[in-house]
């Protein structure tokens, strides 16, 4: 039997049901919920307040080409847009060759699952994305997870005969926002001869000089850390996706990663939209300088609230909570106030971690963040953040 009804009612009982609710976005900060209430948002993704840039809405406007690709990058789904922003990419992250991808979800399974198989060995921080994860459990290979940003438990782990090793680590980890010791952990790929990938979802725009994010921030280059994996979705404010590397690293991956090859390339405006986002992202730098004075700000508010913050210097800011349910209760007060901000449960985190995911953007102004702030001045969060 299928129990379907039984399983929905374990997870309620557990206070780890999920709900999609839909909301109409009202400007780079506030958006409307269904029942007309204005909410202001910290907790996208949009870190440098370009999703709703004019800028990139005038690219899909006056796009004149196809809408839809129709067919597979192989065949005849690879245009202009597409060979533009890929060289864009490569140029500006000083790296050889770059594959796109429909999404960083597919990006991680094909490139995992494109260069590894029974027999290699698959390394990973605990904290990594559910895209790396996956990734690494499709390829067949044994996976193994280390402790959370631990270069001496990573070291034991690799110290192993395998056909291949492949470690692979978040850059800014999507939940803590802390950064991964990317030059400690490339030191010791290097030695025993094992491969990096480095997912920076939440680095590429935001961190390093104009933007190019933990790598460059690490001071690490293409043959240190072959295989860059970055997403549109977040800081660029687009869609999409892609892997950077050397030549033969990426031209591997273009015969070799099912996610790429078995699925028809997007839209090409999207990547038109997305070239003139990396234009921004490269140049607006006060756009990383606003995030960081909001940062900064933030962290001097919480801490003065007696919250338990996490250990993070980029626009993701943990407010730890502990159990599902009172993450979930924090979660609708701060809506009662007018703010979305997501309660994050298991199992996207640690079984009692549940947190408040703060995220900020340089749209938001002193304003928005002083009513966060305001609304987070809440005894039950400092009781719980006590725990
Ligand atoms: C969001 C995210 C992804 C997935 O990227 P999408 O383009 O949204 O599919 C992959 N890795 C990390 C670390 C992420 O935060």
């Amino acid at each position: 039997m299928w129990d379907i009804g039984t399983e929905l009612t374990a997870i309620r009982a557990a206070d780890l049901h999920r709900q999609r609710r839909v909301y109409q976005a009202d400007g780079p900060v506030h958006m409307v919920d269904a029942s007309g209430r204005r909410l202001l948002n910290f907790c996208g993704n949009d870190y440098l307040g370009l999703a709703n840039d004019p800028r990139l809405g005038r690219v899909l406007r006056d796009w004149s080409g196809p809408t839809g690709s129709g067919s597979a990058d192989l065949v005849t789904g690879h245009r202009y847009a597409h060979e533009a922003l890929s060289e864009a990419l490569s140029d500006w992250l000083q790296r050889d060759r770059t594959l796109l991808f429909s999404t960083g979800y597919m990006a991680n399974l094909g490139v995992i699952a494109g260069l590894t198989r029974r027999g290699d060995l698959v390394l990973q921080d605990r904290l990594n994305h559910a895209s790396l994860i996956d990734g690494g459990l499709l390829s067949g290979a044994r996976c193994r997870r280390y402790r959370h940003r631990d270069v001496d438990h990573l070291q034991r782990c690799l110290d192993r005969p395998y056909r291949r090793r492949l470690v692979a680590t978040d850059g800014v980890f999507s939940m803590d926002g802390d950064v991964a010791p990317l030059a400690e952990i490339a030191a010791v790929t290097a030695q025993t001869g094992a491969a990096l990938l480095v997912d920076d979802a939440h680095g590429l725009g935001v961190i390093g000089s104009q933007g190019r994010g933990s790598l460059a921030d690490a001071g690490l280059d293409q043959f240190q850390v072959p295989l860059l994996v970055g997403t549109f979705g977040k800081a660029f404010g687009t869609y999409g996706a892609f892997v950077s590397g050397p030549a033969e690293w990426i031209e591997l991956l273009e015969q070799k990663a099912r996610t790429a090859i078995y699925t028809t390339a997007s839209p090409p405006v999207l990547s038109a939209a997305t070239l003139a986002a990396l234009d921004l992202v490269r140049t607006e730098g006060w756009r990383r300088e606003r995030l960081a004075a909001l940062i900064r700000r933030f962290r001097v508010g919480a801490s003065q609230l007696g919250l338990s913050l996490g250990d993070s210097g980029t626009a993701i800011q943990p407010v730890i909570i502990g159990e599902a349910g009172a993450a979930l209760a924090a979660s609708r007060r701060l809506e009662v106030a007018g703010i979305l901000v997501a309660a994050i449960r298991p199992p996207t985190v640690p079984a009692g971690s549940a947190r408040l995911r703060i995220t900020l953007s340089a749209a938001h102004a002193d304003e928005h963040l002083d009513r966060l702030l305001d609304a987070l001045d809440d005894p039950e969060l400092r009781d719980s953040g006590r725990n």
